[in-house]
């Protein structure tokens, strides 16, 4: 557990949260902003910054939580589609230090909308990019 970490103090049951589901490494809650109707948060148990920092199995295990809490939503609150969002460093919008997932609810007529219109890049472009990305 990380001191003032809001996230280990839901895990320690010290902060108050709504929660939906829970096994050894992980536990589920209802975010307090929600951007739609069910908009849940999956973390690990143990405390992590981020993608960067988690360890690979407390990741799949956040993982493998976040597809039965959207299969959940799919059963229970009629959803229409799941969008899992994981946000790394605030220049990703992350605000809350401890490795999470959103797992938002997605229906026919929510008002959400992707936050960058498809653009096609330039091949040459995307093949420097890739070149970067495999180190040679
Ligand atoms: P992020 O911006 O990806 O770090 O997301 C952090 C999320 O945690 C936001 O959607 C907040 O609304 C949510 N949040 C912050 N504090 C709490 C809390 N005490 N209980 C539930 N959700 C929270
Ligand atoms: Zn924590």
């Amino acid at each position: 557990m990380a001191d003032d970490c809001i996230f280990c103090k839901i895990v320690a049951g010290e902060l108050p949260s709504h929660n939906i589901q829970e096994d050894e490494h992980t536990i589920a809650f209802m975010d307090i902003n929600p951007w739609t109707r069910g908009h849940a948060l999956v973390i690990p148990r143990n405390h992590s910054k981020n993608l960067y920092e988690v360890p690979e199995e407390d990741l799949a295990h956040t993982a493998s939580a976040s597809k039965r809490l959207a299969l959940t939503m799919r059963d229970r609150l009629g959803c229409d589609g799941v969008n899992l969002l994981n946000c790394c460093e605030p220049a990703a919008w992350q605000t809350v230090f401890h490795m999470h997932m959103h797992v938002i609810p997605r229906y026919d007529d929510d008002p959400l909308k992707l936050p960058i219109p498809p653009q096609p890049a330039d091949p040459a472009e995307l093949e420097q990019i890739a070149r970067e990305l495999r180190g040679g």
